[in-house]
């Protein structure tokens, strides 16, 4: 397996207004010294409560927005030695699907333009090359060429989606974002949008970073899980293993909230207790102290490390063995 994507430590921490503060210097944590690989023609899901980070995260990796620290590499090259126009090149390798198919498509343009837009962008190709290749890109997400006259307003929610995979496949990207790209559509076609991108990554090599907030929506999807809490990665490791051999309280939390009737799966139910707490001054020690129905003393003065086990499964848990 070769590495098409390492985030090594990565903090985010922005300013909070003046009128929200309660002590001077006060700075929403959004994140904390996370660790994120993805291998060539991997799907790695993310997963976490709004707040959590995960967006941030998506942003940062494709660098629309600086990190506070840490360093990422995406295709054997260092981003932060990238000037402008170096990293302009590289975004093309990278690219974003989102979560609102609505708000995410120019609706005065004509659905041939939206997905040309990055190819024009870029200057790939002549003019009749970028609208052949636009009639590919529809085919490949299951349109027709028929459809590149129309405006957005005409298409369903899950065509809307279709039309945003294309304009992200049209460059031919190493890596797609999917940031919770199903989150806003009805579930039978979150199924069928789900199944294209599945589609999708193999027939292309893609490599996903799949954004989600429930579990559910990434069990299938994805090789291995992230699990974030409060700008923290807290749980990592193959869908298999998240699934069946959760090791964090919130990981559990999180499985046992699936609507599912499963008895096994009762026995093990982890209930979430409280709110999300303000990623501005998160809780001390573990950031999920106040909701774990575990927590220590320990818990809310040391803050757990990450730890790696010999299957590469990683939690940051005190009570949780590897
Ligand atoms: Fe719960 Fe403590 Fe583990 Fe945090 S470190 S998840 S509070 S048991
Ligand atoms: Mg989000």
């Amino acid at each position: 397996k070769e590495l098409l994507l390492k985030a090594e430590n990565i903090s985010k921490h922005f300013p909070v207004k003046e009128s929200m503060l309660r002590k001077s210097k006060s700075k929403v944590h959004a994140l904390d010294k996370v660790n994120l690989s993805i291998y060539r023609e991997e799907i790695v899901g993310v997963v976490g409560e709004s707040g959590c980070g995960k967006s941030t995260l998506a942003r940062v990796i494709c660098r629309l927005i600086e990190p506070t620290e840490g360093s990422i590499e995406f295709d054997g090259v260092r981003l932060e030695q990238l000037g402008k126009k170096q990293m302009r090149d590289m975004r093309r390798h990278m690219q974003l699907v989102f979560q609102d198919p609505f708000s995410s498509l120019n609706p005065r343009k004509k659905v041939r333009q939206i997905i040309a837009e990055p190819l024009d962008i870029y200057s790939v190709g002549t003019r009749s090359e970028r609208n052949k290749r636009v009639d590919e890109l529809l085919e490949v997400v299951g349109l027709s060429a028929g459809h590149a006259e129309r405006y957005p307003h005409e298409f369903s929610g899950g065509q809307r989606q279709r039309i945003g995979i294309a304009r992200a496949l049209a460059l031919k990207p190493k890596l797609l974002i999917c940031d919770e790209p199903v989150s806003a559509l009805d579930v039978s076609v979150q199924a069928q949008i789900l199944n294209l991108l599945q589609d999708l990554q193999q027939q292309f090599g893609l490599s996903y970073m799949f954004i989600a907030h429930g579990l559910d929506v990434i069990r299938h999807i994805s090789d291995r899980i992230a699990v974030m809490y409060l700008g923290k990665l807290v749980e990592m490791g193959t869908s298999d293993a998240i699934f069946n051999r959760p090791k964090h309280p919130y990981t559990q939390a999180l499985i046992s909230a699936i609507p599912v009737p499963d008895p096994v799966r009762r026995q093990v139910a982890v209930a979430l207790a409280g709110e999300i707490p303000s990623p501005i001054d998160p809780p001390s020690g573990c950031r999920f102290h106040t909701r774990c129905p575990f927590a220590a003393d320990t818990c809310r003065t040391v803050e757990p490390e990450l730890r790696v086990g010999g299957d590469g499964h990683s939690v940051a848990c005190h009570l949780a063995e590897l």
